[in-house]
């Protein structure tokens, strides 16, 4: 038993230390992608449900790597969370977004994800404050996108974060609902504007009467404490039916559109204005 121990902690440093390299490598990566310009943001319409219209882009980063050509946040973004390189990343993507939304019309606003890490990070609101500030957008044009996932943390440092922002005018959704440590009690106690319901309830294997019903039952909650709910990940005309029945206001997803180059965003709102 004892020769059986050493070999399995034998084999664990060998998984570690690959796993460790690949990281460093990522991370080593990610640095220079910044600097040389292969990293942009992407944007997602959502769009009314009411009206067809669109009232926010969702800024998605993209890394368009020169060899191993476009990744996605989902293979970078836990990377750059674990190492700290998501506060350089994170300042320059919400100085972006920031900057694009500027030239938008005043009734469309930006929404920008944040990770834990960012939060936790000494001067955080200010930094933000200040990305608002040099690209001259003002704070209820931005929206912060963040998980149930930041409330294992400390709370008292998330609380001061987002009274500090939203005092300012800045607002914030929770993102993926349904999906992690869901509770009403993080509803309640921090100031949301929007819930956004995640994907696995529009589309996946698990989909029919339950999620339906729960669907509706945040849909009466959002109109009830005047709150937006966006339904993600809407593909199809049948899903936007059942969630627009179900009470959400705000939809998203390829039905609508996919994520776009800050150009072709552009494009999609004058589009609407000749309308
Ligand atoms: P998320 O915030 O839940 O973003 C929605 C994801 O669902 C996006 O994937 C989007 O492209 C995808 N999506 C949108 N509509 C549909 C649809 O109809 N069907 C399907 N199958 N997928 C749809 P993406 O861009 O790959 O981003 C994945 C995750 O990476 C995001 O999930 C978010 O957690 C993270 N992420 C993306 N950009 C950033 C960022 O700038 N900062 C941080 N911290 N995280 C980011
Ligand atoms: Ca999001
Ligand atoms: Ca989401
Ligand atoms: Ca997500």
């Amino acid at each position: 038993a004892k020769t059986g121990g050493r070999r399995q902690i034998c084999f664990f440093d060998n998984a570690m230390t690959r796993d460790l390299v690949r990281k460093k490598q990522i991370e080593t990566e990610l640095r220079a992608a910044i600097l040389r310009d292969e990293l942009s943001i992407f944007f997602q319409p959502i769009v009314d449900l009411e009206t067809g219209r669109i009232r926010t882009f969702e800024a998605l980063v993209r890394w368009f790597h020169p060899e191993k050509g476009e990744l996605r946040p989902d293979e970078f973004i836990p990377v750059a969370e674990e190492t700290g390189v998501i506060i350089t990343l994170g300042n320059w993507i919400t100085a972006q977004a920031a900057k694009a939304c500027a030239g938008w019309p005043d009734h469309v606003t930006v929404a920008v994800n944040l990770s834990p890490a960012q939060i936790r990070a000494p001067g955080a609101a200010l930094g933000i404050l200040n990305a608002l500030r040099e690209a001259n957008l003002d704070p209820h044009r931005l929206e912060l996108e963040v998980t149930e996932s930041l409330f294992l943390d400390d709370n008292d440092n998330t609380a001061r974060f987002m009274d500090e922002l939203a005092s300012c005018g800045v607002r914030f959704a929770l993102d993926d609902f349904g999906t992690g440590y869901s509770s009403l009690g993080y509803i309640n106690k921090f100031p949301f504007k929007k819930i956004k319901v995640d994907r696995s309830f529009v589309s996946g294997p698990n989909i029919g009467k339950k999620s339906d019903a729960i669907i509706r039952a945040v849909a009466e909650m959002g109109a009830t404490l005047g709150m937006d709910i966006v339904a993600e990940g809407l593909e199809t005309i049948e899903q936007v039916q059942v969630v627009r029945d179900a009470g959400c206001t705000l939809g998203q997803g390829y039905y609508f559109s996919r994520a776009v180059p800050d150009y072709l965003a552009a494009m999609l709102l004058s589009q609407e204005q000749d309308r």
